[in-house]
């Protein structure tokens, strides 16, 4: 091996694309195919273009190999459900009977049979289908849609790759089936599942496959000794096999660490890995385990995860490194760029100069390509490429957005008081309580009320100019009008003004504070065909004036009862934006607190004295390797207290959070300091109260008594049982009564009817104290 053969054939790739075309035609053909106006055949069709239409831009922009198998109807993890035919028992008649219908039936439910669980793709916004595994679980190989895939490709004429989810990866993203034995563990089925790997990979050889790709991202995360034995044992296994492509195994979101060596080990030809995220800790590794020098190293150096120009020098001094560590080093996006919007292009309402700050699907392909070609050809033959991309970093770092020495100046004066109130917990439920005057179980609910066609319709109006901001403000005001008075009838004890000017959690945020950006088209795929538009926080945060304080000023002056203040904590706004890279995520954090403190205490001085930040994001963003949790959650609660530290004892500190599952977390849920806390509990019976009770979680706290994911009512009854269960293990006195989360999916006609119930219930549970 010689360095510059290394070089010299460096190539380009990716991993994946975006699926759902320029103008989201997939979405728009998958919802119209559910909604019966689009045949199978057209939405196949639709799909067949996209997939031809993005692998002609891939080669045309000049990426040497394009990756096939990465489209999805739905979600990758399902497709490998479908290609080891792990079909859950339920879904198997539906399945049989239309392999279209039924793969949706999976995704989605049907009125009789419940969709698999969804949850989220490591720390990624996107969301899988849980598979569902058993001791009964019996593998068949069906690698018809990866073979019909790769054949679509080689039919262009081009060089193709298939890209599936590793067996490793796809049983430790698995949960035991309904029925499966306590403790099953999925991995345990390893054994049974290789042959039909091996079964695939024989059918993609045949089909004219010289290389596949198994993508292993579970291996980035802490795993036993046991679990990195079974992955050396499934790559050992596997790359024993004859008949199959050249094996390239890919890993992104981390550093492999300690399974490193595992894999640089086993006899397959290829190791993608991740160099955006832990690079130094990564090629350190790299280095330790004395190189790849038999194997082909990709390199996943552009970011496929944030939406950020690359530093083509920096990388090119990385890809440098890495030469002399492997037989050959090809140039990719750290991961699949499934992850991020298609192209920035599409962008008019972002200053062209800033634009150029900016790299999304379509942008990231061509820096690869440069880099591969800088790599294979020397840094010359890209020297107009370098200087531009040297003067679009100077101009975002030189930039007054990038650096405001206002936000700079005061986010460097912050002390450990300002994150402070001014009493600890303990001392301030008494102000509170002589100050709310509340009934013992008080009832709430967690902040938005029914989005309506009319508050959408009020929306597209203003955008379009049918109707002025005065015009608008009038409908949300009525709007106000009407979630005020009908809180009161139904005798709910802390109001909330409805959220009906917002049209999203942290997009309305982003709209309003200096230094975020939105896109007009910057999609980005959740599940399914739920695609959001993450804002970006691109520069230094301030806040030009408040942001709620006039909608929930005008909700308290309809009413005596006290009114909920309602804002998006810096954590989430974090987690569902696009952040800035050149600086850690606490700075960001904390200059988002600082201008999240400055609506709080707009909101206090206006006469709130119930003020909820919500933080459903604080868990997702938990790092992926335990030890990189500590600082994390250092800097999240942190960012928290700060947002709402400068309040009275007796303003009352809410915060929201919709997951039933955090015993791992109640220590940093109990940094935050606030003073009440609701949750998700409905589905799991009160299940986080016994956590909380579990940890000694001292403060209040509402476990959700009614399901908001469905238009189910639940009964006076049934919602009063669920307290009777939360008064088992929190007592009276600090148990809330509320929904389990924002009604803002729901209907008018459920809403009413189960907030009179819960309202019913907490009413019947207090006549039992
Ligand atoms: N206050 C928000 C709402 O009610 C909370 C949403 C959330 O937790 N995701 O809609
Ligand atoms: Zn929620």
């Amino acid at each position: 091996m010689t360095t510059k053969s290394a070089a010299a054939a460096a190539r380009a790739t990716v991993y994946g694309y975006p699926r759902q075309g320029p103008d989201r035609e997939l979405k728009k053909a998958i919802e119209g195919y559910w909604k019966g106006r689009v045949t199978a055949g057209a939405l196949r069709a639709t799909a067949a273009g996209l997939r031809r239409a993005n692998w002609l831009q891939l080669t045309g922009a000049g990426i040497d190999e394009v990756p096939t198998g990465d489209f999805s109807y739905y979600d990758h993890v399902l497709d490998t459900t479908v290609m080891v035919g792990a079909i859950p028992d339920r879904h198997r008649a539906a399945v049989a009977a239309d392999p279209l219908d039924g793969y949706f039936a999976m995704a989605r439910g049907t009125q009789d049979v419940a969709p698999l669980e969804m949850t989220k793709w490591f720390d990624t916004n996107y969301h899988y289908l849980v598979p569902e595994l058993g001791p009964d679980t019996v593998f068949a190989a069906d690698s018809a849609k990866q073979v019909a895939e790769l054949k679509e490709a080689i039919a262009l004429g081009l060089t193709a790759r298939p890209v599936l989810v590793g067996p490793v990866t796809y049983l430790l993203l698995a949960k035991p089936a309904p029925g499966a034995p306590a403790g099953f563990e999925p991995l345990t089925l390893l054994d049974r599942l290789l042959p039909v790997y091996a079964e695939v990979l024989a059918d993609l050889r045949a089909a004219g496959a010289e290389w596949a790709q198994l993508d292993e991202p579970a291996l980035v995360q802490d795993r036993t000794p046991a679990e990195r034995h079974a992955a050396g044992r499934a790559y050992r296994d596997l790359g024993a096999l004859t008949d199959r492509p050249k094996l390239l195994v890919a890993s992104y979101f981390d550093r492999l660490g300690e399974a490193l060596p595992v894999l640089a080990k086993a006899p397959v030809e290829g190791l993608a890995l991740d160099f955006t995220e832990a690079a130094a800790a990564q090629l350190d590794a790299l280095a330790a385990v004395g190189g790849l020098p038999r194997k082909r190293l990709v390199a996943g150096v552009v970011n496929g995860r944030n939406i950020w120009v690359n530093d083509l020098a920096k990388s090119l001094a990385t890809l440098g490194t890495l030469l002399g560590l492997a037989d050959r080093v090809d140039v990719a996006a750290s991961c699949s760029l499934l992850h991020v919007p298609l192209d920035t292009a599409a962008e008019r309402d972002i200053e062209p100069q800033i634009l150029r700050w900016l790299a999304f699907a379509r942008q990231k392909t061509a820096e690869i390509v440069t880099l591969a070609k800088g790599l294979a050809r020397g840094t010359g033959s890209i020297s107009a490429e370098l200087a531009a991309n040297r003067a679009d970093l100077a101009s975002r770092a030189g930039s007054p957005i990038t650096r405001d020495p206002a936000v700079r100046a005061r986010a460097a004066a912050v002390t450990g008081d300002d994150a402070r109130r001014s009493q600890p917990y303990a001392g301030r439920t008494a102000a509170q309580r002589a100050h709310l005057r509340l009934p013992p179980l008080p009832t709430t609910t967690i902040g938005s009320f029914p989005q309506t066609g009319e508050l959408r319709t009020a929306r597209a109006d203003l955008r379009q100019g049918r109707i002025d901001p005065a015009g608008y403000e009038e409908r949300i005001r009525a709007e106000i009008q009407e979630v005020i008075s009908f809180q009161e009838q139904t005798g709910l004890d802390v109001l909330v003004h409805g959220e009906a000017e917002r049209n999203d959690m942290v997009q309305y945020f982003a709209e309003r504070l200096t230094g975020y950006l939105t896109t007009q088209h910057g999609w980005v795929q959740s599940y399914g065909t739920r695609y959001v538009r993450p804002p970006i926080l691109a520069g230094d945060i301030s806040r030009p004036e408040p942001m709620t304080v006039r909608w929930t000023a005008y909700a308290q002056s309809l009413t005596d009862r006290p009114v909920k203040g309602m804002l998006t904590g810096p954590v989430t706004m974090l987690a569902w934006s696009f952040v800035r890279d050149d600086q850690p995520r606490g700075d960001t954090a904390r200059q988002v607190a600082l201008a999240l403190r400055d609506e709080v205490n707009d909101l206090e001085a206006a006469g709130t004295s119930v003020i909820q930040v919500d933080e459903p994001a604080l868990r997702e963003t938990l790092p992926l390797r335990t030890a990189d949790r500590p600082g994390y959650l250092a800097w999240a609660t942190g960012a928290f207290r700060l947002t709402t530290g400068g309040v009275r004892p007796d303003t009352q500190i809410h915060t929201h959070m919709c997951y039933a599952e955090f015993g791992d977390i109640v220590q940093a849920i109990d940094d935050l300091d606030a003073d009440v806390i609701s949750l998700e509990a409905a589905r799991s019976h009160m299940q986080v109260a016994r956590e909380l009770a579990a940890h000694g979680y001292p403060r209040e706290a509402g476990p959700g008594v009614y399901d908001i994911h469905s238009p189910r009512v639940p009964s006076a009854e049934e919602a009063a049982e669920l307290l009777r269960t939360g008064l088992k293990a929190i007592p009276a006195e600090r148990l809330w009564v509320n929904p389990d989360c924002g009604l803002k999916t729901r209907g008018w006609p459920e809403t009413r009817a189960s907030l009179e119930n819960l309202v019913t219930a907490a009413r019947t549970v207090r006549g039992e104290l």
